[in-house]
């Protein structure tokens, strides 16, 4: 399968200095990109060559470090899947993440000390890598073939363990070579990579933008809990793309000089992960005008970034109905199986790592052989564009961010004191407003306050799941409410919510 491919489009710039990233006043040149790979990739090939054979995936803990880039360019040329977690994850769901994957090598940017049966290598050392094998060139036998596995994304799992989702190259040249037609680029394209890589919304900037020869321009955490940062990031960053979740721009959008003012080259927006909302689209209309493009994309991880896209139309916006989430991947199949998505064809993962159940409960084998996968959302389609209506089971999606209830309630049923809990979503206008637990202790185990009960609960949950994960209300019950099933009243439940 041949395409638009990441690394043959980095050789051919191997001697390119135009700005390949930005990070504040950090910037890393295409030239600089590939010797880094490289310089990495030579590393672990001399070192690790059981990481090799094996294809044991290198775990990579951080945020947008500029270092992480090379650092999945160099394992895509060892042939070893990359693991991307992100700071956002406590060091407990990383462990967990690490055991799951038998991880020899880190590399950890965060600033958390860690141990194990593994290498640790900081950022120090990874500069260090960098300027020793400097000149040093990969195998290009060992580079990640058709069918590898490229990344693995970890996801909430209704367990309380996350789920590897395995994407191989394959899956990304059908997403690719279908995507890269919404955002061709020029000399002058500067593109918006915030979203973390441990969610594939950064797939975009990564193999969209970068392979096309675009600047990324970084945003990290620190920018995004101060807007002033932030602000001041954007208004030096000569941004022309962005793409986000549309809580991300729901975010800016607080901030009155965030327009086109502030960021006069902007005049194409991708929006993904979540329901695209027309208020935003004409609010942002409002600020950065009627010719801004507008793209609203959708896909599961697990199908490799988008199924789905389209632009916003003007017809779109006056229409009764939600704006489309867009007509499919001509490289897939699909058929709605009573309103569930169901698609096949290329850009299906390979499932989830060492998860044949999971694996066998959403992934399918297609009647021509292709591979295909349940979505569990249920969408409408009209002269083949789909809408999307609602979830068929009880994942969500709060600020953009993809969670099953249950992986934090059985998260929160492993303290001691807990008999039973349940998460449940609180809705706003149609949409996840916040999360609430409901927690039933085992006699005997109140510490004398829902306060100080609650408060331990929320204090356990920061160590073992992601802060967007821990729900805003931590509700004491004596007893679950049950209705005329017997199954517990959820409805009731939250009407006791003030
Ligand atoms: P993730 O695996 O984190 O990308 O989440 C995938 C899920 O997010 C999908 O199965 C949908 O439920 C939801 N989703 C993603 N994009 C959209 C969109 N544009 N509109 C509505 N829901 C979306």
């Amino acid at each position: 399968m041949s395409g638009m491919w990441i690394l043959d489009r980095l050789q051919a710039w191997q001697e390119k200095t135009k700005i390949a990233l930005r990070y504040g006043t950090d910037s890393l040149t295409f030239k600089e990109l590939w010797s880094q790979s490289e310089a990495l990739a030579a590393f672990l090939e001399t070192k690790y060559p059981e990481m090799l054979r094996q294809k044991t995936p290198l775990v990579l803990y951080g945020a947008k470090e500029l270092a992480l880039v090379p650092a999945m360019h160099a394992a895509l040329k060892c042939g070893v899947p990359y693991v991307p977690v992100d700071t956002l994850y406590p060091v407990d769901r990383l462990r967990q993440i690490i055991s799951q994957v038998e991880a020899k090598v880190i590399i950890n940017l965060s600033a958390c000390q860690l141990q194990g049966n593994f290498e640790v290598l900081d950022g120090r050392a990874l500069q260090q890598i960098f300027t020793d094998y400097a000149g040093h060139t990969s195998n290009t036998d060992h580079w990640v073939q058709d069918r590898d596995v490229c990344y693995m994304l970890f996801t909430s799992g209704s367990t309380g363990q996350p789920k590897g989702v395995q994407i191989c190259k394959e899956n990304l040249l059908c997403f690719v070579n279908w995507y890269r037609d919404f955002c061709p680029v020029t000399e002058e394209t500067v593109a918006l990579n915030q979203v973390s890589y441990s969610f594939d919304v950064s797939v975009i900037p990564l193999y969209i933008y970068l392979a096309q020869g675009a600047t990324l321009f970084n945003v990290g955490h620190a920018e995004l809990e101060d807007f002033k940062l932030l602000e001041t990031a954007l208004g030096a960053s000569r941004l022309t793309d962005w793409v986000s979740t549309p809580a991300l721009f729901d975010i800016c959008l607080f901030a009155k000089n965030f327009n086109q003012q502030l960021l006069p080259r902007l005049k194409r927006f991708t929006f993904a992960g979540e329901v695209l909302t027309k208020t935003l689209v004409r609010e942002l209309q409002n600020r950065f005008g009627r010719e801004a493009v507008v793209i609203n994309g959708y896909g599961p991880t697990e199908t490799t970034v988008l199924l789905t896209a389209c632009v916003v139309t003007a017809a779109m916006l006056a229409a009764p109905e939600s704006i489309p989430i867009g007509r499919l991947n001509p490289a897939l199949g699909h058929k709605l199986d009573q309103g569930e998505l169901l698609v096949w064809g290329g850009s299906i993962g390979a499932g989830y790592f060492k998860n044949p159940e999971q694996t066998a409960k959403n992934f399918f084998t297609a009647p021509d052989g292709k591979r295909g996968y349940r979505t569990g959302d249920l969408v409408t389609e009209r002269e083949g564009l789909l809408y999307y209506q609602d979830r068929k089971d009880f994942q969500l999606k709060l600020n953009g961010y993809r969670i099953e209830p249950d992986d934090i309630s059985s998260n929160i049923n492993k303290l001691d004191s807990v008999q039973h809990s349940l998460v449940l979503p609180v809705t706003k206008d149609g949409k996840v407003a916040y999360l609430a637990a409901f927690v039933q202790l085992k006699p005997g185990c109140s510490q004398g306050s829902s306060l100080k009960d609650a408060i331990a609960v929320k204090k356990f949950l920061k160590t073992v799941v992601p802060v967007y994960m821990i729900p805003k209300k931590i509700v004491l019950v004596a007893q679950f409410p049950t209705n005329v099933n017997g199954k517990v009243d959820r409805k009731k439940l939250l009407e006791g919510l003030s």
